[in-house]
């Protein structure tokens, strides 16, 4: 488990864009750091390095943490501080499960609502991903086919359903950050650019069936165990101890 080093001097990370609030500029950049698995799971987000990180107060810091719990991708943990999402192999089943469920089921609004502009965009994010992968850029893979889905759900234009699936995938890039092969990315750019094919033809049935397929295809590359020991805390190292008498001294 790794833990966010202080740093020396007190050096804002982030300068906010002209008329954005300094937290929104914070969340940003935690936001990133986490989807692109730069902090990886299980990562400590003590807020007293964070404020002196960000050169902000612990209160905006907290804002943000708890803006970030929301979406889930951090737990806060009671007397333990924040922590980067760590899901377990039951939930990851149920997030993929889940997505199912929505991303093929609205599958037929998206190809009744779905428009040029909708498919050029879509097309676009392909574009993007095939060139993170080119490039070895495993963060902006992870994130472009992340946004992939999050634009497809968009087009159904029920806002709902657009933020489940985005909460649902910013939850499986920590599922991919704990369960995923280092070299593997979510997705492969040719299987989404096989959904705006299906899609562009009006097939609903082909289009959710190959959504399904596609999912579970992201989901096998998966190796689901926790048989990976997490380092026993303190308590437990205690716990372990068999207390020997001492010897009883001489002199
Ligand atoms: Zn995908």
């Amino acid at each position: 488990m790794s833990t966010l080093e202080p740093t020396a001097a007190p050096r804002p990370l982030v300068e906010p864009t002209p008329g954005q609030d300094k937290d929104e500029a914070i969340y940003l950049h935690l936001h990133t750091a986490i989807f692109e698995a730069h902090l990886t799971p299980g990562t400590r987000l003590p807020e007293d390095a964070l404020s002196r990180s960000f050169g902000v107060s612990r209160t905006i810091i907290r804002k943000v943490l708890q803006r970030l719990g929301h979406e889930g991708l951090v737990e806060i943990r009671p007397n333990r501080g924040a922590v980067v999402g760590e899901p377990s192999v039951d939930e990851s089943r149920e997030v993929f499960a889940t997505r199912k469920i929505l991303e093929c089921g609205a599958m037929a609004e998206v190809i009744m609502r779905a428009t040029e502009a909708d498919l050029k965009a879509l097309a676009a994010i392909v574009a993007q991903e095939d060139a993170a992968q080119k490039d070895g850029d495993r963060p902006a893979a992870i994130r472009l086919s992340g946004e992939f889905h999050v634009r497809l759900a968009e087009i159904t234009a029920n806002g709902i359903l657009a933020r489940t699936v985005s909460a649902l995938v910013a939850r499986s890039s920590l599922i991919i950050a704990t369960y995923g092969s280092p070299i593997s990315t979510s997705c492969r750019h040719s299987e989404h650019t096989e959904i705006i094919t299906l899609i562009r033809a009006g097939k609903t049935e082909a289009a959710a069936a190959w959504m399904a397929e596609h999912l579970d295809r992201v989901e096998s590359g998966f190796a689901y165990s926790e048989n990976a020991p997490k380092p026993p805390g303190l308590e437990e190292i205690l716990q372990r101890v068999a207390p020997r008498v001492p010897r009883k001294r001489l002199l």
